[in-house]
């Protein structure tokens, strides 16, 4: 794999609290639900707001890897392939076309520093 190694949740940037997921399991290593879990969805899609391609691939590469290893670990009580589709990429489809980041504390602070697009 080269190239798209952009500070994902498997490389440590963002640890999103440490809601990594925690293989062969895949369960949240922070909060021990199914992984993505609602806060690493959450650190994901402000980490990938202006490029969701890159999301959904990354998801997707992430559904093969958790679909092998959860078949080995229990063939007869694998997740059907439908369900870990939606837990994996499904909610990234649905997501809104543009992810606004949230709210900070600092409200009011200086804008972009660059791409000024309006200059008095
Ligand atoms: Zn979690």
């Amino acid at each position: 794999m080269t190239g798209h190694n952009r500070g994902s949740l498997t490389t440590g940037r963002a640890d999103g609290g440490g809601h990594l997921p925690l293989r062969p399991l895949w369960l949240c290593r922070s909060c021990a639900a199914p992984w993505p879990c609602a806060t690493a969805r959450l650190t994901l899609s402000q980490e990938y707001a202006s490029d969701r391609t890159a999301l959904i691939v990354y998801l997707s590469l992430l559904l093969h890897e958790a679909d092998e290893q959860l078949y080995t670990l229990d063939p007869a009580g694998a997740p059907d392939p439908r369900h870990l589709f939606d837990r994996f990429v499904g909610w990234a489809r649905r997501l809104p076309p543009v992810a606004a980041p949230p709210p900070t504390p600092t409200s009011g602070a200086s804008d972009q520093p660059t791409d000024q697009s309006a200059t008095p």
